[in-house]
């Protein structure tokens, strides 16, 4: 585990914009899909952005104190399979519950169409799928176009537990200050950075 890479855009904690409960949210870094209209280009690009270990990725995720479950999102997480895969393993051993957010359908998933892929997936309790479709765009409780699809695979999160979650939030102040959630479904188009 300590040795698996993993490249993210960025990673905040608490959040209550990107699934039940309050979460830890890892942004990956890289995204071959390139949707048009993407909020997030500036996740797409594969070079190095914060490499950090699964270990530390892990310990992060530990040091706050009273967080349900672990968010990820991009980017694209099923291009670093391999490494959210075994994050994801250990913190759901402990009792977080894995949201993810995916440009690949559940089936394109299902067939391995990235290394490891498969088994990220076997970690995942509520997967949100599919590419950004900006003629679609929607007001969707976790979505930004109707095409986008969601998977509940566990028992561990329940339909009824994401109405009515915020739209968007503000998580810390200053120059760490940021805007998360789904800007689309809070403001209309394009006005700030979040998830398509
Ligand atoms: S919307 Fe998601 S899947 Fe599509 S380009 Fe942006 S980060 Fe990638």
């Amino acid at each position: 585990m300590t040795d698996l890479l993993l490249n993210l855009a960025d990673a905040v904690a608490p959040s209550r914009a990107n699934g039940p409960g309050a979460r830890a949210v890892l942004w990956a870094q890289g995204c071959s899909l390139q949707c048009r209209g993407c909020h997030n280009p500036q996740t797409w690009g594969p070079a190095p952005r914060r490499i950090c270990t699964v270990h530390a990725a892990a310990s992060w995720v530990r040091s706050f104190r009273g967080l349900r479950g672990v968010t990820l999102s991009g980017g694209e997480p099923f291009e670093q399979a391999l490494g959210f895969a075994t994050l994801c393993r250990a913190l759901r051993a402990e009792g977080a519950d894995i949201v993810a957010f995916s440009g690949f359908t559940r089936e394109e998933i299902e067939g391995d169409v990235r290394p490891h892929a498969r088994a990220l997936l076997a970690e995942v309790d509520l997967l949100i799928d599919g590419r950004y479709e900006a003629e679609l765009a929607a007001r969707l409780p976790l979505r930004g176009s109707s095409n986008q699809r969601l998977h509940f695979l566990t028992n561990r999160i329940r339909p009824d537990e994401i109405e009515g979650l915020p739209a968007v939030e503000w998580i810390g102040k200053g120059e760490r200050a940021r805007v998360t959630g789904f800007v689309l479904r809070a403001l209309g188009p394009r006005t700030a950075e979040g998830r398509a």
